[in-house]
């Protein structure tokens, strides 16, 4: 089954159709990056695959409709790394790690050894060795990012929901993040449904695009045959510039 399989998601907020039935399918290993203008939608698809809203049945996750998953199950499958998650206040990156095994942290020297060592191993991975007690809120951009999807790995889902996840980052920083989901991809066997606001590097990573508007997939396939001027053009109301990557 494939990891994400949506038939005719609708999602209404306040009385407001925002998605109008989205068909769509993520493969398991796979990249897809949801694109589209401002409001297009991209966060309530998200939000719905992640479990955050409800769509029970037009939702399957590795072919179990997300309504038959139990709270604890879901973890274990999907993590979402949010538009801009909330950075509580004066809390150790090591400590907001462990939110990914926990939902509450643990009294000190009340971890469980088998969190921590995965929190370490995670922690290492993501170059963030020397971070542990560092405080989340005094960490840059890119730093802070990483911490992110440290959490989302600690939690140990094997599909991973990020929303703009470099919309903060300078070009530099957005590359190396993208360029580290990618290897975790790989060495981890993720599945990746990201969305992406700033189009200029967002094709090199996919291996799929699907263009959201007004609540409707318009367009779906390779990155290419998605970045085209035309639908651009079209479905975009600010002009959106395309640089062209390097195949
Ligand atoms: P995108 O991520 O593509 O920018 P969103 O999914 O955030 O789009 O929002 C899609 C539409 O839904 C927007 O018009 C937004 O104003 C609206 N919307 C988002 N959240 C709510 C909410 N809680 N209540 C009502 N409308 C909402
Ligand atoms: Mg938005
Ligand atoms: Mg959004």
């Amino acid at each position: 089954a494939p990891a994400v399989d949506l038939r005719d998601l609708r999602i209404s907020l306040d009385g407001t159709p925002i998605l109008a039935g989205v068909d769509l399918t993520v493969a398991t290993g796979e990249w897809v990056t949801v694109i589209g203008p401002n409001g297009a939608g991209k966060s309530t698809l998200l939000r719905a695959v992640g479990g955050l809203l409800p769509a029970p049945d037009a939702v399957r996750l590795f072919g179990t409709p997300l309504g038959e998953l139990r709270r604890r199950e879901r973890a274990r499958v999907v993590a979402t790394v949010a538009q801009s998650p909330v950075v509580p206040p004066g809390m150790a990156v090591l400590d907001y790690v462990l939110l990914g095994r926990n939902p509450y942290i643990p009294p000190l020297g009340r971890e469980s050894a088998a969190d921590l060592a995965v929190v370490h191993e995670v922690l290492d991975r993501l170059d963030l060795t020397g971070f542990h007690a560092r405080e989340l809120a005094t960490l840059s951009g890119g730093e802070r990012q990483r911490v992110f999807l440290a959490r989302a790995l600690a939690q140990g889902a094997t599909l991973l929901l990020l929303d703009e996840p470099t919309s903060a980052l300078d070009i530099g920083h957005q590359q190396e993040v993208l360029e580290l989901v990618d290897q975790l991809r790989r060495t981890h066997g993720l599945t990746v449904l990201a969305t992406m606001h700033d189009l200029s590097i967002a094709g090199e990573y996919a291996d799929r695009m699907v263009l959201l508007a007004d609540g409707r997939v318009v367009a779906s396939g390779p990155p290419d045959e998605v970045l085209t001027e035309d639908l651009l053009a079209r479905h975009y109301r600010a002009h959106v510039r395309v640089i062209p990557g390097p195949h």
